[in-house]
């Protein structure tokens, strides 16, 4: 994702990976559904981070749920929120959202 952001702004980043292709533990994240974020009331959400909430207040608020959900459509991955609020990709497993991600 950092490396996508400098790519953005005109850089020409390099991405140094000892595996044979980048991203594989989101694969193994993806087994058992790849939960994205979830989707609740900022205050809410913040409350998650405990103690560090208010160090992190400035992450969150850059990058928070919607932006998460909007990250993941805008990679042509439709989503779904569960009763507990968390949400996943409808194909329920990561490939999809990585194979997007690696070829934007
Ligand atoms: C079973 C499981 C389920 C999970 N489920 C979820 C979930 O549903 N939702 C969620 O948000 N998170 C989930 N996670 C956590 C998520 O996978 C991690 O938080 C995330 O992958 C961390 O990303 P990262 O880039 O910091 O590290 P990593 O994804 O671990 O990436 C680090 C990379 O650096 C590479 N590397 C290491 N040393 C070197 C070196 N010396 N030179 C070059 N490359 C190197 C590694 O090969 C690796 O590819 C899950 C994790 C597991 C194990």
């Amino acid at each position: 994702m950092a490396a996508g952001t400098l790519a953005e702004a005109g850089f020409a980043p390099v991405v140094a990976e000892r595996m044979p292709s980048v991203g594989r533990k989101l694969l193994m994240a993806g087994k058992s559904g790849l939960n994205l974020t979830k989707e609740e009331p900022a205050p809410a959400f913040r409350a998650a981070y405990g103690g560090a909430a208010a160090e992190l207040a400035t992450a969150l608020d850059g990058f928070g749920p919607a932006a998460v959900m909007s990250w993941a459509e805008g990679l042509e991955q439709p989503l779904f929120t569960g009763s507990t609020g968390r949400v996943f990709p409808e194909a329920m497993k990561a490939s999809p959202l990585l194979r997007a991600w690696l070829a934007r």
